[in-house]
């Protein structure tokens, strides 16, 4: 599983900076909502910039969810 964004659409302002931060997942909609792309779904080395992408949201509408490492099992 990869990491993915989410957004609190109660606390998102539709100023659209998100969009122009991470375009490679994020879409900005007529009035400037955000749309998400493949389900949110960040590659792997896109990563690094969804982070700054959550950090500089105004109204802390955005969530990064990256899924937990399942440890290798002993052999
Ligand atoms: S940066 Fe935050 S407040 Fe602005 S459009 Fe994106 S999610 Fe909404």
């Amino acid at each position: 599983m990869r990491a993915a964004l989410s957004v609190d659409w109660t606390l998102c302002d539709a100023r659209g900076l998100c969009a122009e931060m991470l375009p490679e997942v994020i879409e900005a909609d007529e009035w400037g909502y955000p749309l998400l792309r493949n389900n949110g779904t960040v590659p792997f080395e896109l990563e690094k910039q969804a982070r700054a992408t959550v950090e500089l949201c105004p109204l802390l509408a955005l969530r990064l969810s990256v899924p937990a490492e399942v440890p290798a099992q002993r052999r």
